[in-house]
């Protein structure tokens, strides 16, 4: 039997397979199962965006693109960034297989092997597997006494020159918190005067309620990362791009051609002719409009059960605190089939907090949440 490379072996899933294994097990008791724990959109992706894939097949969008991607959806992302007063052009943008194949490739491109790096916690905890595979030393930088932004004089802390690479995700998951274009700004400074690299993950940026995101976007030292997944509830097509100045970009770029990489093309042809009509727009904004409404329900539903909760600003999560979180996650599932996410994979300091995502309908955040008094009372 070969054996897997150490590096791999070493990142420890173990608290997610657990989860999967208490879901497992609370169906097969025949209990039925309101899964609060699931990181995506419950939307299907809208018909507008299906057809012009289709109409794109037909049009021979089946073959490799761009190790950069086609340029009518680099420009279409970089008329966005415009719109928000950011200077990049299509030359600023590469689009990747997702986010996450954006996370690798920056991990990869910019993590020595035996460097620092840098993450919030909570954190999505997909930055604590790259860390490891790229062989870099973790740091974690606790946010839960700052409403989970990350304070710019606690990462000053922490810095020195050895630290490569700072990663922050605001809209946060799993935490919903938000950081505004002055409190981003201040981070930056931070990790960019240690020559640092910030990976900026903001696939949530147009999730949000009432505190604007910034973003990093057009910064000297600032590797954007975004994509369509949760915005156009796009998650099975596999469709991300970053936005980072060209020199960055050129490093990254060498990784897809080592790798032989490019999103589907058909995919993003259709993300393409939608945005330049200004079709998405109307998209995202009819799912954020019922984010809202869950986010508010859910909201006074956990004030009135009396958990001690940060309101979300953007995102489809809440960060509850509850003493052993993870007992209560596991006794909540097997005993009334309402599955959540224990804190604890999302890094130090997280064993007193659960997450509830609320990309699920209405209807069963209102049954899971009877079931929650019920085992409460
Ligand atoms: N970044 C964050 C913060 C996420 O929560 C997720 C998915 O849950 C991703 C990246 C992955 O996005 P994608 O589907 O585009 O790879």
């Amino acid at each position: 039997m070969p054996r897997v490379a150490n590096r791999i072996a070493e990142i420890d899933t173990s608290g997610i397979r657990r989860m999967f294994e208490i879901v497992n097990e609370a169906k097969k008791k025949g209990l039925e199962v309101i899964n609060l724990s699931i990181g995506e959109p419950d939307f299907d992706t809208h018909e507008e965006i299906i057809k012009r894939a289709c109409e794109a097949m037909r049009n021979g969008f089946t073959h490799y693109t761009s190790n950069f991607g086609i340029d009518e959806l680099r420009e279409a992302i970089a008329e966005r960034y415009k719109e928000k007063g950011v200077n990049v052009s299509a030359e600023n943008v590469m689009v990747t297989v997702g986010a996450c194949e954006a996370l690798i490739n920056a991990s990869f491109a910019f993590i020595e092997r035996g460097s620092k790096v840098v993450i919030p916690s909570p954190s999505f905890l997909a930055y604590f597997s790259y860390a490891k595979m790229c062989e870099a030393k973790l740091v974690t930088v606790k946010t839960h006494e700052d409403g989970f932004i990350l304070d710019a004089d606690k990462l000053n802390e922490v810095m020195d020159k050895e630290v490569s690479a700072v990663f922050v995700n605001y809209p946060n998951n799993p935490t919903g918190a938000v950081m505004d274009q002055r409190e981003l700004k201040a981070v930056y400074e931070v990790a960019s005067d240690y020559g640092a690299v910030v990976i900026s993950d903001e696939v949530y940026d147009s999730i949000y309620y009432d505190k604007k995101p910034g973003t990093l976007a057009g910064e000297e030292n600032a590797i954007v990362v975004n994509g369509f997944s949760k915005s156009l509830a796009m998650t099975g097509w596999r469709l991300g791009y970053v936005v980072a100045s060209e020199e960055l970009l050129e490093k990254m770029l060498r990784l897809h051609q080592i790798n032989g990489v490019c999103a589907p093309a058909f995919a993003q042809k259709a993300v393409a002719e939608v945005m330049a009509e200004g079709i998405d727009k109307k998209i995202t904004g009819e799912m954020v409009a019922e984010f809202r409404k869950r986010r508010d329900f859910v909201y006074s539903r956990l004030k009135e059960l009396g958990f001690e909760v940060v309101k979300p600003e953007g995102a489809f999560y809440f960060f509850p605190r509850y003493e052993n979180a993870t007992e209560f996650v596991q006794r909540l599932v097997s005993e009334k089939g309402v599955a959540l996410t224990p804190g604890t994979p999302f890094g130090d300091g997280n064993e007193n907090y659960f997450r509830i995502s609320y990309a699920t309908s209405m209807e069963n955040l209102k049954k899971a949440f009877e079931k929650i008094e019920e085992f409460l009372s």
